[in-house]
């Protein structure tokens, strides 16, 4: 997870604790519980001191996700969180997505090449099942990535292009992680904002911040739990 605040109540549910391990590293903080006989890791970005804020975006979730498989060799990857969705096609605030698969929307490496087209949208592939989705009454689509909260023109169309359900900073930068560890990865995202209404995405945010994070916790415990069985 991307945000302190979005996993501390998942901490507390599940009765994390903090791990301290061998090559303490300066990338994230780390996290243990035991579900079902399963072990459960908790990873987050450490803090940016000097700024002092949650290290979002794609660039730490790489690192983080490309350092934690090293340490831990998780059997999957849980990548959980909020993002932006579209009043457009029926989100509401507070909606849990799972994603489909897992795009990018703010590259653009050439602008005619067609496999560096491809190669900018990503599209890397999650780990879905629609027994999840009927089960906690979930959302699914395609999630989409870039390192801008509110959105620009150009992202609006690459979103639409790809046919995304919901925008986010690390789903697509922590699965093209997975793939190329060959760890399988399910995406979960709840909804703080709408990006096509007219109050801005970073307003929003705040606001509906709570509630999201209660909705995601929610779909999270049960999804865990469903994995465990
Ligand atoms: N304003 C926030 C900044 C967090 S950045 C704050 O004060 O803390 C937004 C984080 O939420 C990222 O981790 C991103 O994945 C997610 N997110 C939520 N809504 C988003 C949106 N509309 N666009 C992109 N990312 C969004």
């Amino acid at each position: 997870m991307a945000m302190f605040d979005e996993a501390r109540p998942l901490r507390e549910i599940f009765n994390f604790t903090q791990e301290q391990f061998a090559h303490d590293s300066v990338l994230f903080d780390l996290y243990k519980t035991t579900v079902d006989q399963n072990i459960l890791y908790l990873v987050i970005p450490k803090k940016c001191l000097r700024y002092d804020v949650s290290r979002v975006g794609s660039l730490m979730a790489a690192l983080v996700a490309w350092a934690a498989i090293e340490l831990l060799q998780p059997d999957l990857m849980i990548n959980m969180g909020t993002a932006g969705g579209f009043q457009s096609k029926g989100a509401k605030i507070g909606d849990v997505y799972l994603a489909d698969k897992a795009t990018y929307h703010d590259r653009e490496f050439h602008p005619i090449r067609d496999a560096f087209k491809k190669y900018s949208v990503g599209d890397y592939p999650v780990c879905f099942d629609e027994k999840w989705v009927t089960a906690l009454a979930l959302k699914k689509g395609i999630v989409s990535s870039g390192n801008r909260m509110l959105l620009i023109d150009a992202d609006a169309k690459q979103m639409e292009k790809n046919q995304a359900v919901a925008k986010d900073m690390e789903a697509a930068a922590i699965a093209e992680v997975t793939e190329l560890k060959n760890i399988p990865i399910i995406i979960l995202k709840s909804i703080t904002d709408l990006v096509d209404i007219k109050q801005s995405s970073h307003e929003q945010f705040d606001q509906n911040f709570h509630l999201a994070v209660e909705q995601l916790i929610k779909k999270a415990q049960g999804l865990i739990l469903l994995l465990g069985k």
